[in-house]
């Protein structure tokens, strides 16, 4: 059987490991198997490449080295940030301000965290995605605690007003928290600038490891520990660390780091050509987020009459990887929050795709997944025998 053309449009969900993460990662897990807390000198050279790469966290977002803790991913990072804080803050209040449209490991934190006693304010979106700010100054109160809004969403791609959020949070003496985990790489964060402090990364979402992430916390904000051990992390996230993937998180950060302006151009004109290839080929779509505050890897379109997951199911067989507009829990397939969030009809949202481009896609990766997208479309069209006349398609 030739070999078949693959193209991952799911950037936004995981994306490949680069090469030179890999070499970094390969080192470490051959070379550098010492405990990291042992006194010797194999443990030692573990724990500099640690501190190493901490430097890297730190210098990517505008912090100090001491300010950054490694957790096992975005997931954990949220959650400590959340929860840690909440329990720190406890005295001070109970009221916590987030969004509809965070990611499930803020929102469940804080489900949780309502379960114990605290109160959670969700902030609705505008159309675009875009976080409703002036129901958060109406929302703050004596007894807020934290505010925690995401610096970009992932399934639309919009950008959040973080600085004027971390500036009313500031005037009013409330921690501001960010989930950047979409944002790393995309935008440049500078917590210092901006006035962020908490934020969460994950190695995955910019070419680094799975499993890995850290947890940005300001110098003097209280946060109490998850988990309960050892004295790693200061004391606040017990565990040997995971010291190859950890040199990764380093490196795949100062990489994306380093050319978010030039991968942003790259991205914005290839985001162009798949919009423009993909109107021309489909009609009845509609493309959801904001015009321009938004990531440029990120492209949401719903095709009306079309369900995603049939569409998606198709270019699978294709080689070509996307996600729909559907979460699956539990087994049963349900409609973005985020979709629903911004406005979007039950049928709108499950006729949704997200394609999340990267530098490493090419026009002719997206003239290949324009045909077969609309070939995909147009059959489940057909399937689905809804007849459209109306043409609401402005690009
Ligand atoms: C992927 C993601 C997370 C979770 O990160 P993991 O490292 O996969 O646990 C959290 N928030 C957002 C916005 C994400 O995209």
């Amino acid at each position: 059987m030739e070999n078949q053309k693959v193209v991952y449009l799911d950037n936004a969900t995981t994306t490949a490991m680069s090469n030179e993460v890999y070499r970094e990662m390969l080192d470490a897990y051959c070379n550098l198997y010492g405990n990291p807390s042992s006194m010797y000198k194999l443990g030692r050279e573990a724990n500099a490449v640690m501190q190493t790469a901490r430097e890297k966290v730190a210098k990517a977002i505008g912090a100090s080295a001491s300010e950054i803790y490694f957790t096992s991913g975005g997931t954990e990072a949220n959650n400590w940030a959340i929860k840690g804080i909440a329990y720190a803050n406890k005295a001070k209040g109970n009221h916590i301000i987030t969004s509809v449209i965070e990611h499930p490991s803020v929102l469940e934190s804080c489900r949780a965290l309502e379960k114990e006693g605290f109160r959670v304010t969700y902030i609705p979106v505008d159309e675009f995605g875009v976080i409703k700010y002036s129901e958060i100054v109406k929302a703050i109160g004596s007894s807020t605690i934290l505010i925690s809004i995401m610096s970009a969403n992932g399934e639309v791609g919009t950008i959040q007003p973080i600085k004027a959020i971390a500036e009313l949070a500031k005037a009013n003496n409330v921690v501001f928290h960010t989930d950047a985990t979409q944002a790393i790489g995309a935008i440049a964060l500078n917590v210092k600038e901006i006035g962020i402090d908490a934020l969460s990364i994950s190695a995955h979402k910019f070419n680094g490891p799975k499993g890995v992430g850290a947890l940005y916390v300001k110098k003097g904000v209280k946060i109490s520990r998850l988990l309960d051990g050892g004295e790693q992390e200061k004391g606040l996230r017990a565990g040997t660390e995971n010291v190859p993937a950890i040199a990764g998180l380093g490196k795949a950060i100062e990489n994306v780091t380093a050319n978010i302006d030039e991968n942003n151009k790259q991205l914005k004109s290839l985001r162009r050509y798949f919009l423009k290839k993909i109107s021309s080929l489909i009609h009845n779509i509609e493309l959801n987020g904001h015009t321009n505050q938004r990531l440029q890897n990120n492209i949401s379109i719903s095709f009306e009459g079309a369900n995603g997951e049939a569409v998606l199911m198709m270019l699978d067989r294709e080689g070509v990887y996307v996600s729909s507009g559907s979460i699956n829990a539990n087994g049963t397939s349900e409609p973005s929050h985020v979709l629903l969030a911004m406005g979007k009809d039950l049928d709108t949202a499950a006729a949704t795709l997200r394609f999340s481009i990267s530098t490493a896609t090419t026009k002719e990766d997206i003239d290949y997944v324009a045909e077969k997208v609309k070939r995909a479309v147009k059959r489940i069209r057909s399937i689905s025998a809804i007849r459209i006349y109306k043409n609401k398609v402005e690009l």
